[in-house]
């Protein structure tokens, strides 16, 4: 009954309906695991596209939310505020680097960069700085599925039927651990490009776009910190901003609670969503530095940011924001991450010893592999590890955990051991 009114009225996202097969459906989560509708559960390693931090359906996040929907469910924000987005807003600006001050509330990561990319054209508008309006991004970048988000994220083979509609970016290379080539050979090619690119057009370039560490919808492309502080030190040096996508990589997946804190480089921008309320509610924000905020100052209206969500900074969002921010220091989830981190250390060489396996590779929470099989195998592998219990969606090859952190270490050596039999048979 169910499954055909989900067959009936549905339209599912990233999904080709004729051929896939129905979707599990989940009716209960609690901690790492997801319970489906034939009494089955399964561990989340992919924390449910990435939102989750701390387990499905936390008491604490839950009860915060209760809680405030039955004193303010929402209410605009413009010409007004809200005690739980002013408390949200200090809390995480405190834990940034200082030049990043002011946040922006949104409601999801394409908007949260879009966000970005507006603030970034309209801020050389502003500063009479009429001739910086290129926009760069990486190859293999990925940053949400809006029209500008899509423009950024343009070698993404999702984009192809909009590829007229993209606003012009241009694209330099990329270097990661997940590429054919040897690292070090691969960076020195994509700093020399960007070299040569920023040597024409540095001047007219408005904003640098990059997901910092990781890229992730184009594969756990896993790139060295040195290299990305390279390339962020060299768009600075021609005055362009820096915007960091953080939308995947930020509240502790990569090992700090952002990934930029790993560079020893501090964003203009930094755009994050997915984890910032543990999972449960869309929220998105962008923070900027103190400096870009003032060049939107003026006695009219003219070089204010005129731009906004009916939900931006929802207060049920802001709550679950805060309570998840909080659930780091009282559940000491970096050492939880840590324990994570070593667990795949240590397993990962042993799978890179099984047929078919390539490139593994792991920054903090997260890991991966190359599957080198057939598209049918690999779908076959996925349902094998969803009937011993572990819920992947592998991306292409590219096989991928990301756990949410109140995974305990003897489960995720149990899904390493899964994997290990599943390659196997
Ligand atoms: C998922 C993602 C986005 C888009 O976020 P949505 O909430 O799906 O719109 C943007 N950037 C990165 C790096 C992402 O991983």
């Amino acid at each position: 009954m169910m499954r055909n009114d989900d067959a009936t009225y549905l339209w599912h996202p990233f999904t080709q309906a004729q051929t896939a097969p129905p979707p599990h459906i989940f009716v209960r989560g609690e901690g790492a695991r997801l319970y489906d509708d034939t009494g089955r559960s399964v561990l989340d390693l992919i924390s449910s596209w990435w939102v989750n931090l701390h387990g499905h359906a936390h008491p604490v996040i839950a009860a915060a939310i209760a809680e405030q929907a039955q004193r303010l469910e929402h209410v605009l924000f413009a010409g007004a505020s809200h005690p739980t987005a002013i408390a949200y807003a200090k809390t995480l600006v405190d834990c940034l680097a200082p030049p990043l001050r002011r946040l922006f509330y949104s409601d999801n990561g394409s908007t949260a960069v879009e966000v970005a990319l507006k603030i970034a054209l309209q801020y050389w508008q502003n500063r009479g700085v009429r001739r910086r309006q290129r926009m760069l991004a990486f190859d293999g970048g990925y940053h949400g599925d809006t029209l500008g988000a899509m423009s950024v994220g343009r070698s993404s083979s999702f984009f192809r039927p909009f590829s007229s509609w993209f606003f012009p970016v241009d694209i330099t290379r990329y270097a990661s651990q997940s590429g054919e080539q040897d690292i070090e050979a691969q960076e020195r090619r994509a700093l020399h490009e960007l070299d040569r690119y920023l040597a024409h057009y540095g001047n007219d370039l408005a904003a640098c776009i990059l997901e910092p560490l990781v890229q992730g919808a184009s594969g756990m492309r896993m790139a060295r910190p040195s290299f990305v502080r390279d390339v962020a030190e060299r768009v600075r040096a021609t005055g362009a901003l820096v915007i960091f996508d953080e939308v995947f990589t930020g509240f502790g997946r990569t090992g700090t609670l952002f990934a930029y804190q790993q560079l020893d480089f501090v964003p203009d921008l930094l755009c994050v969503a997915k984890g910032i309320t543990g999972g449960f509610l869309p929220l998105a924000a962008t923070i900027a530095t103190e400096e870009i905020y003032e060049a939107f100052l003026a006695p009219n209206a003219e070089r204010a940011f005129l731009h906004g969500h009916s939900f931006t900074a929802n207060p049920l969002g802001c709550a679950a924001a805060l309570a998840s921010l909080a659930l780091f220091e009282s559940e000491a989830t970096f050492e939880r991450i840590s324990a994570l981190t070593e667990i795949h250390r240590r397993e990962l060489p042993r799978l890179a010893a099984l047929p078919g396996v390539r490139r593994t590779r792991f920054c903090g929470s997260i890991a991966a592999f190359e599957l080198e099989a057939h598209p049918d195998e690999i779908a076959r592998f996925a349902e094998q590890m969803y009937a011993t219990d572990v819920l992947i969606r592998p991306l292409e090859r590219t096989i991928y955990l990301v756990p949410p952190y109140c995974l305990l270490p003897e489960d995720l050596r149990r899904v390493y051991a899964l994997m290990a039999r599943a390659l196997r048979a």
